[in-house]
């Protein structure tokens, strides 16, 4: 009866029996992608996250958790410089990306996006083709050569090959969600980046194309350094070897809040045994 009446959904006992044995491992023998120092975000006047120090390892996946509005989109939007699209965004701090700042002098944004890919909470196809979606990156950037292979290896490591190889000059918009969320993710690998940045890639779908997404993210860190916003901390528990909980700080005087990383540390650790009261009281569902 017990089962019965506690949330699966924050159950931590259920959330840690997730949590993958190779959980143990906590990078520090893994080269740092990311080396965040200090970044504070700004949306206009105010402060959207404060402060936030911490590293991205490679061949891991990171997830950032913690409840709405507490600054997860915008932490890894600065991953790959897409806030400099939001015109009233400042970003102040370093990202360090294999020891470069992203945001230092003459670093060119777009190279940025080329080898840090992104892919959005909604999928978002282009109105052509599934083949053209596909090769869209690779023929804005002129690698012309092979491009039937390259789309053709993109599609495979999607885990979308078998479902659209004898429809590639079909409308990819005719895709279902799950199917256009992969087509996306195979847009994004068609450039051959060396991280791919997902914010909340499958909460628009249905449990079986989130379950297929969820195994894709394990094929693809063997290859790829994967960075995951998600709302989801079962999903967490299930696909991250590092998780990073963020939260919102209220100032006292009433003079505002903003976001704050409150803890990162292994998946496992965040949920089974957390350093913070804040975190605990998060994966607990005593709070957000
Ligand atoms: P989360 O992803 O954790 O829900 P967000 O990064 O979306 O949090 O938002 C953090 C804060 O920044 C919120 O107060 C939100 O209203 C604000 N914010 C996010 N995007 C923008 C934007 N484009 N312009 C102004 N404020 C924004």
């Amino acid at each position: 009866m017990a089962e019965e009446t506690t949330t699966p959904q924050l159950d931590p006992t259920r959330l840690a029996s997730l949590v993958e044995p190779a959980g143990t491992d906590d990078g520090r023998g893994r080269e740092a992608v990311f080396e965040i120092e200090d970044l504070t975000v700004r949306y206009g006047q105010s402060a959207a996250l404060v402060g936030v120090s911490m590293d991205v390892r490679k061949n891991f996946v990171t997830a950032f958790i913690g409840p709405s509005g507490c600054g997860k989109s915008t932490f890894i939007r600065c991953l790959n410089r897409m806030n400099d699209l939001i015109p009233s965004a400042v970003v102040e701090g370093h990202v360090l990306y294999h020891g470069t700042d992203l945001y230092g002098d003459g670093v060119d944004a777009v190279e940025v996006r080329r080898r840090i890919g992104m892919v959005f909470q909604k999928p978002n196809p282009f109105p052509k083709s599934i083949y053209d979606n596909v090769a869209f990156g690779p023929r804005v950037l002129g690698l012309k050569q092979d491009l039937s292979g390259r789309v053709e290896r993109a599609l495979h490591q999607a885990a979308l090959w078998d479902e659209v190889k004898d429809r590639l000059k079909e409308n990819a918009l005719g895709l279902s969600g799950g199917q256009q969320q992969r087509l996306c993710i195979a847009r994004a690998l068609a450039v051959e980046p060396d991280v791919l940045l997902m914010d909340e890639p499958a909460s628009a779908l249905d449990p079986i194309s989130t379950s297929r997404i969820e195994d894709l993210i394990h094929e693809l860190k063997r290859d790829y350094t994967i960075a995951i916003v998600t709302h989801n901390m079962q999903q967490a528990a299930r696909v991250a070897d590092m998780t990073a909980f963020f939260s919102v700080d209220v100032r006292e005087d009433g003079s505002g809040r903003h976001g704050v990383l409150v803890e990162y540390d292994r998946t496992s650790r965040i949920f089974t045994n957390p350093a913070d009261r804040r975190t605990e009281d998060y994966v607990t569902g005593r709070f957000g």
